[in-house]
């Protein structure tokens, strides 16, 4: 696939999360598309995938301040909410999270992992032993 196709690919799956909403009208639905056509045509001159367009393409389906809550994150293209949009993005929208992060206009800290499940994460590998200890602390051997 060119990287002309995978772009395309790209919007049309974009659109077609956009046009499951139930408070996009037709209108809305095509001036997407020829608003993400012309954007990534735009960056397509600079490179294939412009990583963190200062400009976001996107209106989101869910408000930025409510996209994520404790427990779960909320895609931005279709409005669901997953404890984990990485493997949503890429089964469901073809996107990975870097095109997801340029597509919205989301800064590098955004969170698309929901804090809690991300802490657990975090606490799992402590109880494991991993980063209990720094390196100014050696680890105490008996
Ligand atoms: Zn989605």
């Amino acid at each position: 696939m060119s990287a002309e196709d995978h772009k395309q690919d790209t919007v049309g799956r974009i659109v077609a999360a956009y046009a499951t909403r139930s408070d996009v009208s037709p209108d809305d639905i095509v001036a997407l598309y020829h608003r993400l056509s012309g954007e990534l045509a735009k960056q397509g001159l600079v490179e294939a995938v412009a990583p963190a367009s200062s400009s976001a393409a996107l209106r989101p389906a869910v408000p930025l301040d409510r996209a994520y809550t404790e427990d779960k994150v909320f895609c931005l293209c279709c409005g669901r909410g997953f404890k984990m949009l990485k493997r949503h993005l890429g089964a469901e929208h073809g996107m990975t999270e870097a095109e997801y992060r340029a597509a919205f206009g989301l800064p590098e800290d955004f969170p698309l992992v929901a804090p809690s499940y991300s802490q657990k994460k975090a606490a799992h590998a402590k109880e494991a032993g991993l980063g209990r200890y720094t390196r100014s602390l050696p680890v105490p051997q008996e």
